[in-house]
């Protein structure tokens, strides 16, 4: 069955344009084709869609995929066209004419895919109009959205279960970027899945370069990797406050970018229309608070950047997830520093939630400190949270680019402890600084801390660097911070075998302004002309106007890339770049290969 014009492969080519699957697609496809039920674990950008869209084309009747995110159903429905796909959606952006002749096209088979938001499929009329269709499978998408305990549960989720019981010989398969054991038992358990097919895909993003750097001029910083790494590539950059947002993109379109803010204070005309620009703009920077994101499947996003700390490991790791769905090199960069965890932590003391809870909390922003603060692989650690190893150093994060140099901070951290100690825990990091490095100021005599012998037993260390020392020693676990006085440190269990001299400490060396390994803007091999790949991304751009549908509906960067590269003389060469389908070759091939017949005449 394998070059039958039928075959999974031969689909994957054909309408696709990509000439391999990637593991572990082709099982899951073949699972769904014979009949099974499939929960799919895959990371985002990892190819779900396909899964189902394979196995729907073949299949019998239509496939019916439950999304929630109505938003996006427009531009998939418009991405699949394009392939030649019949396909449509059902929501409630709809209006009922036009609804009415999807439904006909449903019940004469005319469908191959037909995206279906729950609340819709929940309805009895749109249950009596499937059961009067041949339907090839149900695509459970956001399957997370089942769980009560992950983040994004819905309601109309819970009552999919019915799909089991309405239609038992219909194929199911639930898919979702969510790792966590408890939210998958769930999933298997609302859903009644427990017979299906398990394929659970490794959770690395190898893509994406992870960078974490001390903060100390935030907006010099950012300004400093945007033109560097960035100068014209769609980003998202998170803050932790609204007000900051909205700052930090005004201050950016003053810097000549394209910036916008989103957040949950925004109308929600604004909002939608902030992100409806970022999927169909190039370039486009948002500038949000964590209310962006869900949904967000703009493959082009070539960097996350965290202006604040998240609070846990999870969201670091979902919020920069964002960046390089298409495969492409991108970064997650951050910056952080001690008034960061300060801020957090005072967040976290003023929730209404249990004291258990916020213990949890507490934990769980312990651990996004350790990530910040290791001197080791970035990916390995943020791996092994989730339960992965990783055997190697994974060579494209900032440990592995530029080992940080470490230096033995023993003696250092025994002076600082021992300074906040002999102030009775009362004092913040700049007066500890003072008293350890002799200052004269009025508030050293008012307390009579020029007596200590604490007093000036540090002046051999810079002030950046003992303030890089308390730092490490907080998000480290040896301090605390004491929030009812004003920030100050207190000793932690942690640190007394240091102090009775049972136990060392290995500190990271900051260093200024890190030279940062340059990584190439949008991915520009060296051997493309950079006068080419404008022309190409401009006629792609009068494409995309014309039909109304983002950039990267009509080509991928990577397409564009390839013809840059393979430079194709005729129809047949051109149908050989990955992702272009035998519909798009005739539609786009000729104008495509005009401008690059332009540019080897030129
Ligand atoms: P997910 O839903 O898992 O986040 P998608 O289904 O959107 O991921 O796929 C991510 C990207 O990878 C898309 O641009 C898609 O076209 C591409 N892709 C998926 N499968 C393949 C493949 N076998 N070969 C090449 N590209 C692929
Ligand atoms: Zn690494």
């Amino acid at each position: 069955m394998e070059n039958d014009s039928s075959s999974p492969r031969h689909i994957l080519q054909s309408v696709f344009g990509f000439s391999d699957f990637r593991a572990p697609q082709n099982e899951i496809i073949d699972t769904i084709i014979e009949g099974g039920d499939a929960l799919v674990l895959m990371p985002t950008g990892g190819g779900k869609s396909l899964c189902y869209q394979i196995p729907a084309i073949i299949r019998e009747g239509c496939g019916v995929v439950i999304s929630p995110l109505i938003a996006l159903m427009q531009d998939q429905v418009s991405a699949m066209q394009l392939l030649g796909v019949k396909v449509a959606f059902l929501n409630s952006t709809l209006d009922p004419r036009t609804a009415q002749e999807i439904a006909k096209a449903l019940q004469n088979d005319e469908l191959d895919l037909l995206y279906i938001a729950p609340e819709r499929l929940n309805q009895e009329r749109t249950l009596q109009l499937l059961s009067q269709s041949k339907i090839a499978l149900f695509a459970i998408d956001e399957a997370h959205c089942v769980s009560q305990w992950g983040h994004d549960f819905r309601t109309d989720y819970l009552k999919l279960s019915m799909l089991h019981e309405l239609f038992p010989q219909i194929p199911r398969i639930a898919l979702t970027a969510t790792a966590d054991a408890r939210t998958k038992e769930e999933i298997l358990f609302r859903l009644q899945l427990q017979d299906a097919r398990q394929f659970i895909a490794g959770f690395d993003r190898p893509n994406i370069r992870y960078r974490i750097t001390l903060k100390q001029n935030a907006k010099t910083q950012l300004l400093k990797f945007l033109k560097l790494d960035h100068p014209s590539d769609a980003g998202i950059i998170y803050c932790l406050s609204r007000k900051k947002t909205e700052d930090i993109a005004d201050w950016l379109r003053g810097q000549g970018f394209n910036a916008l803010p989103y957040h949950a204070g925004l109308s929600s005309q604004t909002r939608s229309n902030h992100q409806a620009r970022f999927l169909r703009e190039e370039g486009l920077i948002i500038v949000a608070t964590i209310a962006f994101g869900m949904g967000i499947d703009k493959p082009d996003v070539r960097f996350v950047a965290h202006l604040d700390l998240p609070k846990t490991i999870e969201s670091y790791y979902q919020e920069t997830g964002r960046a390089g769905r298409d495969g492409q090199p991108a970064n997650a960069w951050m910056i952080y520093g001690l008034q960061d965890v300060i801020k957090l932590r005072q967040m976290m003391e003023d929730s209404d939630g249990s004291e258990e809870h916020k213990r949890a909390e507490q934990h769980r922003l312990n651990a996004m400190l350790g990530l910040c603060e290791i001197t080791s692989c970035r990916r390995q650690t943020l791996l092994s949270y989730f339960g992965e190893d990783l055997e190697q150093p994974c060579g494209n994060c900032d440990s592995c680019l530029e080992p940080v140099e470490t230096w033995d901070g023993t003696e250092a951290a025994r002076m600082a402890l021992s300074a906040a100690y002999r102030t009775e825990q009362r004092f913040g990091v700049n007066h500890l600084i003072d008293v350890l490095r002799e200052s004269n100021s009025d508030k050293i005599f008012q307390f009579g801390h020029q007596k200590l012998p604490s007093y000036g037993i540090g002046k051999g260390i810079d002030s950046n660097q003992w303030r890089s020392v308390f730092r490490q020693l907080v998000a480290r676990g040896y301090m605390s911070v004491d929030l009812e006085r004003y920030g100050a440190l207190r000793l932690e269990e942690k640190c007394r075998p240091l102090l009775r001299g049972e136990a060392s400490i290995q500190l990271r060396r900051d260093i200024k302004q890190k030279t940062v390994r340059r990584q190439t803007k949008t991915p520009l091999a060296s051997e493309i002309d950079v006068a080419l790949w404008e022309a190409l991304r401009e006629c792609r751009r009068l494409f995309a106007e014309e039909l109304g549908v983002p950039p990267y509906v009509i080509f991928h960067d990577s397409s564009l890339q390839e013809m840059c590269i393979m430079l194709p003389r005729d129809i047949q060469e051109f149908g050989l770049i990955n992702g272009v389908g035998e519909r798009k070759m005739e539609k786009y091939g000729p104008a495509f290969m005009h401008i690059i017949a332009e540019h080897l005449a030129a």
